[in-house]
C-alpha cells in the first residue's frame, strides 16, 4: 500500500534495498483546477510560476531577476522551496496574520479553518484564501504568460546592464514544463535579455539540449556520486543527470556546478572527490559552487502542512566547507563557497 515518506534514514544505516516514497501532494479536486484553469481555450500560452525574484545575487552573475517554474521530479528533504515541488497550486499558511476572524471556518468543506492543514484532505478549492482577509492563507501558484513573466524581469532591465546580470529561470524544476521554459526563453532573447537556467538535469536529454542554444549560463545542481543514496534522498536516478551534464559539457561552454553541502548526507568526502574527478575532466564546466545548508525552508514545510524530515541537522561549518572545497580546488577547478557569483 503506497504511504508518504515520513522519515529520512542516516546515511550509515541504509538499506541496500532503498524504496522511495515520494511525498505525495495529491493533485486539487475540481475547484482548484477551475481557479486557475490552464486548458481554457481562450488563455494565452503560459505556464505555473511560484514566484517572482528581483534583485537576486544567488542565481547567477550579477543583479538578477529568478522566475521560480512549480513543479519538480526531485522532493529533497532540504529543500529551501518545499512549495515548489508540487506541479499544483497548493496552500500555504501564514499563522501570524490570522486575525481569528472566522471567515475561512465558514467556507472551508473540509473542517480544515483556520488552524488545521493537512494537505492529504484538503480538497484545494482556495474558498479559505478568496475569504481570508489579511493574507494568512495563500495560494502558491499562479499560472502566467510568458508576457506577464517577462514584464516583471523587464522592469529591472536598467540594472541587468549595469551589473552583466538578466534573468533567471529557476524552480522547482524548469525543464519539468518544457515549453513554457523555452518561450520564456525565446523571448528573453529577443528582448536581448542574458538568460540563466537552474535546473537539477533530471529531464529528456532532448529537451535539455534542445533549449542549450537559448541559454547562456547553467547553473547544474548535483546532489551527490552515491547512486543509492541519490535516489534515496531525492526520488532520483542518478545516471541520467550525469549522462545529461556530459551531453551538455559537450556542446555548451558556460556551466556552474552547484553541491549542497547537508551534513551527513551530502557531505561524504569520496563521493565529492569522485565528482571533482569527473567535473575536471568537463570541457564546458567553468566553476563549482559548494552550497552550505541551511534551515531556512524548514518553516516553509510547516506552514504547507508537511513534516521537516531534517530536525536534527546543522549547518556545516567554514572549517569543514574549506576542507570539502580544496577537494575540487586541487583538481585545477574554479571552486566558491556559497551561491554568490
Ligand atoms: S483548507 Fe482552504 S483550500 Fe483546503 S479545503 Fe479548506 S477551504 Fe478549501
Ligand atoms: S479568514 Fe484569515 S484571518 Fe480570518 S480566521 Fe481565517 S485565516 Fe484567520
Amino acid at each position: 500500500m503506497p504511504k508518504t515518506r515520513r522519515s529520512v534514514d542516516a546515511p550509515q544505516a541504509l538499506s541496500p534495498n532503498l524504496t522511495y516514497l515520494p511525498y505525495l501532494t495529491h493533485p486539487p479536486g475540481l475547484a482548484g483546477f477551475l481557479h486557475q484553469a490552464p486548458f481554457v481555450a481562450s488563455m494565452p500560452p503560459g505556464g505555473r510560476v511560484f514566484n517572482i525574484q528581483r534583485f537576486a545575487v544567488h542565481d547567477g552573475p550579477g543583479l538578477r531577476t529568478t522566475v521560480f517554474l512549480k513543479g519538480c521530479p526531485a522532493s529533497c528533504p532540504w529543500c529551501h522551496n518545499p512549495e515548489s515541488q508540487s506541479p499544483y497550486p497548493e496552500l500555504i499558511r501564514s499563522p501570524e496574520r490570522c486575525v481569528e476572524c472566522g471567515s475561512c471556518v465558514e467556507v472551508c468543506p473540509e473542517g480544515l479553518c483556520p488552524d488545521g492543514m493537512d494537505p492529504e484532505r484538503c480538497a484545494g478549492c482556495f474558498e479559505c484564501v478568496e475569504a481570508c482577509p489579511t493574507g494568512a492563507r495563500r495560494m502558491v501558484g499562479e499560472w502566467v504568460t510568458v508576457d506577464d513573466a517577462l514584464a516583471d524581469v523587464e522592469s529591472d532591465r536598467v540594472f541587468y546592464e549595469t551589473s552583466a546580470g538578466g534573468v533567471t529561470f529557476s524552480g522547482g524544476e524548469p525543464l519539468s514544463q518544457p515549453r513554457f521554459l523555452q518561450s520564456l526563453l525565446q523571448e528573453s532573447r529577443s528582448r536581448g535579455l542574458s538568460t540563466c537556467v537552474d535546473t537539477c538535469g533530471f529531464a529528456p536529454r532532448r529537451t535539455l539540449l534542445g533549449i542549450a542554444p537559448l541559454v547562456d549560463l547553467f547553473l547544474y545542481d548535483l546532489k551527490t556520486m552515491d547512486e543509492e543514496r541519490h535516489l534515496a534522498y531525492t526520488g532520483m536516478a542518478l545516471s541520467p543527470i550525469l549522462g545529461n551534464l556530459a551531453a551538455l559539457a559537450a556542446v555548451h561552454d558556460n556551466i556552474w556546478i552547484r553541491i549542497p553541502i547537508v551534513p551527513g548526507f551530502t557531505d561524504d568526502e569520496a563521493a565529492l572527490e569522485r565528482a571533482a574527478e569527473m567535473l575536471a575532466g568537463m570541457r564546458g564546466v567553468r566553476r563549482v559552487s559548494l552550497l552550505p545548508y541551511h534551515r531556512q525552508g524548514s518553516a516553509k514545510f510547516a506552514r504547507l502542512g508537511r513534516e521537516y524530515l531534517l530536525p536534527d541537522v546543522m549547518p556545516p561549518g567554514a572549517d569543514r566547507m574549506e576542507a570539502l572545497a580544496e577537494i575540487f580546488r586541487r583538481r585545477g577547478l574554479d571552486t566558491h563557497i556559497g551561491g554568490e557569483a
